[in-house]
């Protein structure tokens, strides 16, 4: 079976390869059939800001319940959504489901922070700004209840057309967030050009803190860059106290990671902020709690 956009399994000519393509081949028409069996969903991973204690934001993230491997993770079948061209699809889904739940949310009178929506770089065309304009109108969702989440590579791609596109979000009132910020090959400078109002710092630096030299001199450089240019700044995968002091002592203010919570189903999300919980630390412990 020849799949457009994807080389024949018949030309490769290693089993491996081989193997792998198939892999991708069941994974896509298993998708396709998730989509419609509604055995996707999101989970909502917590903002916290260091100068408040609060939560001031959340991530949401797709999860796959598949029926009989249980939750897939978005880096196994991201991948090839992105590779088939499925992630059309999955994004509208996304986005569908995310304004869903912020207006279910708002009509239930609960004080939700804005929600990050991830788009992979495929999705970013001429007519997203139309796309998510139209979802949101439907779901009387205000731009500042939405963020969106881009990755490096967007920048990479540097053509007018990206930059236009950002524009008009950004005209709706949507603000945008660099996602895995210093794992691209975009350069320090080029990031003026772009209408982004917050950098995340990438786990792979955040990993290190504060004892690996190179990762505090990257975490450095980036928050007083950040800052430079009036950005926000996220440190994504914060999963320790020290890592937890060392941004605070950069001046890096809303962090996300294990450490507070892991992506949690939306009602669990909605009953921590009904439950008002906040940062509380003792000892080497962080929690959110009341
Ligand atoms: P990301 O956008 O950088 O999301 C952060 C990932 O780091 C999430 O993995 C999250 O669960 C994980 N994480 C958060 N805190 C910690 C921590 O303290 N330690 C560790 N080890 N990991 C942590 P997840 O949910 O598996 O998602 C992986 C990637 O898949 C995301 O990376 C994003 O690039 C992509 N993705 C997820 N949902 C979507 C989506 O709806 N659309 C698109 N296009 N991509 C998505
Ligand atoms: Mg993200
Ligand atoms: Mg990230
Ligand atoms: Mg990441």
């Amino acid at each position: 079976r020849v799949v457009p956009g994807q080389v024949p399994a018949l030309l490769f000519y290693s089993e491996e390869m081989n193997q792998r393509a198939k892999e991708h081949l069941r994974i896509e028409s298993e998708l396709r059939l998730a989509l419609a069996n509604k055995e996707l969903l999101l989970y909502y991973q917590p903002k916290v800001s260091l100068r408040s204690g609060r939560i001031v934001g959340a991530e949401a993230l797709l999860r796959w319940r598949h029926p009989v491997r249980g939750l897939v993770s978005p880096g196994v079948f991201i991948p090839v959504a992105e590779e088939t061209g499925l992630i059309y699809e999955l994004g509208n889904w996304v986005l569908e489901e995310a304004c869903r739940q912020i207006a279910a949310w708002r009509d239930a009178n609960l004080m939700m922070p804005p929600i990050a929506v991830n788009l992979s770089a495929r999705q970013f065309d001429s007519h997203l700004p139309e796309r998510v304009a139209d979802v949101m109108a439907r779901h009387h969702v205000h731009p500042e209840q939405l963020m969106l989440e881009i990755t490096e590579s967007l920048l990479v791609r540097g053509a007018e057309n990206v930059i236009a596109i950002m524009n008009e979000l950004v005209a709706m009132g949507l603000s945008l967030a660099l996602d895995d910020f210093g794992t691209g090959y975009s350069s320090l400078a080029y990031l003026k050009k772009f209408p982004i109002s917050t950098l995340k710092i990438d786990r792979a630096f955040v990993v290190g803190l504060p004892f690996e030299e190179n990762d505090c001199a990257i975490a450095r450089a980036i928050v007083t860059m950040a800052k430079q240019l009036r950005q926000e700044i996220v440190a994504e995968g914060v999963e320790t106290i020290e890592q937890m002091g060392f941004l605070r002592e950069l001046g890096c203010d809303q962090l996300q990671g294990y450490l507070f919570s892991q992506p949690i189903a939306a009602a669990d999300f909605e009953r921590m902020l009904r439950e008002g919980k906040r940062l509380a630390v003792s000892g080497r412990q962080a929690t959110l709690s009341l």
